[in-house]
């Protein structure tokens, strides 16, 4: 696949989370952006998908949500949240302009952000790897290399590489990105899809040394997910006949009313999930390339946080692009700001998430989801004050 452009503003390799919205806010801020991924659209990813209030509020200010509630993802207006002690259901209140949450399904959602980066200018190519960067005699990168699904190699240069391929970055790798951050990996999440019962909203239920969840999704579904220990998840697959029986053993134990109610439904997927969810911040950036979304920050999937990380660092990071290429800050400033701005902005809800996956006993569990559930309405509320970048304020001179 030759592609005959010589030269991108900027080449994004991801187009999930990270990557379409890099790529849309570029794009909608005049820029040039080829954004590729290896996988063929529509294709599903390793993630339960409840999005915080933050990302949703993200998804608003850029024009999506109603895009992502027409395909179908229902509009969740209720939260209740369980202890072996108590029960409390909160109606969503409007707040940060929006009234409600969502859980879609990724592949659904990935391509609605992928498509509007396309409808915005970006080039979308799907189905191609990159397998190296190309680094000029200083030491800056200045594109990438790869091939498509038939082969054909690809050779793009760009005046920034933006790696969004998630957490096992070969941009990150490729470049030697230091870890900044390093705080364990002892926590699991699995999931299953369950349908055929009615789901009246998101259910997060805490149990000692667990949380159980339900985010109702599309097709009439819900994912059921649970947050554990690894510890604890390697032990009950260990003495179960398949990772289903122990997911369902494990399910009576922590969330029994749920358990009961999901046997008068039925499973409609394997379980799936990620044993040991590794904690790290990786170095944003170096010359001519940066890191945004997992790439460069990861966290457990127990605050279910990844996706609003990745639109809010993307937004970041497309502003500090856009400040670059119209030659308002040296690449070096607007990157190094774009760093400071993100471990700013991430640092409260990782401190929190590792705090939490660290299942301390259940009276400090719940007062961390407290302080979670606060966190999350200040950041949301950080987010919807900002300008949108493609509005008035940010257009090219
Ligand atoms: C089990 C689990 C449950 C989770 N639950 C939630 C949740 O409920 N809510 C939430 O907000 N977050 C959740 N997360 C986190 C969330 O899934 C991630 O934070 C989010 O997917 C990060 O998006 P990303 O775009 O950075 O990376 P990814 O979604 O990983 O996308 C990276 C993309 O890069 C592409 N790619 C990789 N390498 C290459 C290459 N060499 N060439 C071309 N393309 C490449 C991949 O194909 C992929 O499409 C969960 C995560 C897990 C694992």
């Amino acid at each position: 696949m030759p592609i005959d452009r010589h030269r991108w503003d900027v080449v994004v390799v991801g187009a999930r989370a990270a990557g379409s919205a890099t790529a849309l806010l570029l794009a909608r801020l005049g820029h040039d952006v080829l954004l590729l991924d290896r996988a063929v659209f529509p294709a599903d990813t390793l993630s339960t998908h409840q999005i915080a209030r933050t990302g949703v509020v993200q998804l608003q200010r850029w024009g999506l949500l109603q895009t992502v509630l027409d395909s179908g993802a229902p509009a969740i207006r209720q939260v209740t949240f369980s202890t072996p002690a108590e029960s409390t259901t909160r109606q969503i209140k409007y707040k940060s302009g929006v009234d409600l949450l969502v859980a879609p399904r990724r592949y659904i959602l990935d391509p609605i952000v992928a498509q509007a980066a396309a409808d915005a200018g970006a080039e979308l190519r799907l189905g191609v790897t990159v397998t190296g960067l190309h680094l000029n005699d200083a030491g800056r990168v200045t594109g990438v290399y790869g091939h498509d699904q038939a082969g054909t190699p690809l050779d793009v240069q760009a005046r920034f590489v933006v790696g969004a391929d998630g957490l096992g970055s070969r941009v990150a790798r490729a470049i030697g990105a230091e870890v900044t951050s390093s705080r364990g990996d002892r926590g699991a999440v699995q999931y299953a899809y369950y349908g055929g019962i009615p789901w009246p909203g998101i259910e997060l239920i805490a149990a000692d040394r667990a949380l159980t969840g339900v985010f109702p999704t599309h097709h009439g579904e819900a994912c059921i997910w649970i947050c554990n220990p690894s510890i604890d998840a390697h032990q009950s697959r260990r003495g179960a006949s398949s990772r289903e029986d122990a997911f369902t053993t494990y399910l009576d134990r922590t969330a029994p009313e749920l358990a009961q109610r999901l046997r008068s439904g039925r499973r409609t997927s394997p379980v799936r999930g990620m044993l040991r969810t590794p904690n790290f911040v990786r170095q944003a950036h170096g010359p001519g390339w940066a890191l945004v979304g997992d790439a460069g920050y990861h966290r457990d999937a127990v605050t279910g946080h990844g996706l609003s990380d990745a639109y809010r660092d993307a937004e970041l990071l497309a502003v500090a692009l856009h400040r670059s290429l119209r030659g308002e800050l040296d690449d070096t400033t607007a990157l190094t700001n774009y760093q400071l701005q993100r471990d700013e902005s991430l640092r409260e809800i990782y401190d929190l998430t590792c705090a939490l996956a660290s299942y301390p006993p259940l009276p400090e569990f719940v007062e961390l989801q407290k302080r979670l559930s606060a966190a999350i309405d200040v950041e949301a509320a950080e987010a919807s004050a900002r300008p949108t970048p493609g509005d008035r304020e940010f257009a090219p001179a």
